[in-house]
């Protein structure tokens, strides 16, 4: 730390994001990317693109983008916000609308970024337990003093909440903003969407990076009343006005218009992750009901952070976790059919190894 740096932050915790080696010499399942490349007409975006245009700054409305969004979801434009990645999105809502006496409440096992938000800046924060089967309540979730959070599916768990069991936490806090982070419900959730014209304290946040193979290109987008839409954009534009570039903005609208191609990815994903959680449970181990495209689960003997060392050094990178409730457990993003046979031969090895 320089002398210089803020002591409001003297006790910030970063973001640790997942590993991201620099080769290729891992069979990578740690960051929940896709295994499949983006949409054939982000491909095309990039061959037609003008890269002379890149000396002007980019559309801060993100036009092109937003209406691509209004038309898929049957919403109007204003009920949209662009970001940069959803992390971003979370920094802007987490900003605008943390209560300044009791801060925010999210599961207490949950996507990091959340805790780290807090720190950021100060904000007070309540981990509700999830209950002993890893799952949200609703009823631990009756404050209406303060702003919730909650992913849905939920991370690392894959778990996902039911639109009944959503809408009660919406009615609990009708005085406060309900964000729920869709990371993953393209893989078997149920989206809060449906919802949005229902409730005015509804935060619905989406990306790009899994379901849509563009992690590398950043680009998510939340959607509301247009009331909590234009306190973002207030945000937004005090940040980072320009915070889509001109490619996010056209890879992202491509993406969105080919409907057929993100469907089959998503079954893929889908009928692949089917397939690696009956092996594992026919290996001894216990495997959370998944959602998302990643599953968490946890061997009967063999301990989480063993089987993630074993499975480094033969080349495969899954995710581990070291909070008390779940260091038993590894998370292992959904690769391609392939992808997910050698993980299961790798795993089947290192258990025979473990038995001798
Ligand atoms: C991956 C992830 C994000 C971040 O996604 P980006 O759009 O790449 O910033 C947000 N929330 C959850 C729960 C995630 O798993």
């Amino acid at each position: 730390m320089s002398r210089f740096f803020s002591s409001a932050h003297s006790s910030l915790n970063a973001y640790v994001p997942g590993e991201q080696p620099k080769n290729c010499e891992y069979l990578k399942l740690n960051t929940n990317e896709s295994p499949y490349p983006p949409s054939p007409s982000v491909f095309e975006v990039f061959d037609k693109f003008d890269t002379s245009s890149l000396r002007l700054y980019p559309d801060p409305e993100c036009v092109d983008f937003t209406e691509a969004l209004a038309e898929i979801y049957g919403l109007p434009k204003d009920r949209f916000i662009p970001a940069n990645g959803s992390d971003e999105i979370l920094q802007f809502a987490f900003n605008a609308f943390a209560d300044p006496d009791n801060g925010v409440a999210f599961p207490d096992i949950t996507y990091g970024l959340y805790t780290v938000c807090c720190s950021l800046y100060n904000f007070k924060q309540t981990l509700v337990p999830l209950d002993s089967d890893f799952r949200i309540n609703p009823e631990d979730y009756r404050f209406n003093d303060r702003m919730i959070v909650f992913a849905n599916p939920n991370a690392p768990t894959g778990i996902s909440l039911s639109l009944d069991d959503v809408e009660k936490i919406l009615k609990y806090n009708p005085d406060r903003v309900v964000l729920v982070d869709e990371a993953y419900v393209d893989f078997g959730g149920e989206s809060a969407i449906k919802l949005i014209e229902k409730y005015d304290n509804l935060l619905v946040v989406m990306t790009f990076s899994k379901s849509r193979s563009l992690a590398g290109e950043r680009v998510a987008f939340a959607v509301a009343s247009p009331e909590i839409i234009s306190d973002l954009e207030k945000i937004r534009y005090s940040f980072n006005p320009y915070n889509l570039s001109r490619i996010s903005i056209a890879a992202g609208a491509a993406s969105l218009r080919d409907r057929e191609y993100f469907s089959e990815c998503c079954k893929k994903i889908i009928s692949t992750r089917a397939y690696t959680a009956n092996e594992l449970m026919s290996l001894d181990f216990e495997v959370l009901p998944s959602s998302a495209n990643f599953i968490f689960a946890k061997h009967a003997s063999l301990p989480g952070k063993a089987l993630y060392e074993k499975l480094k050094e033969r080349g495969v990178l899954v995710r581990h976790f070291s909070g008390e409730r779940i260091k038993d457990y590894v998370r292992i993003s959904i690769g391609t059919n392939e992808d997910m046979t050698r993980f299961i031969s790798t795993v089947k090895a290192i258990l025979s190894e473990a038995n001798q």
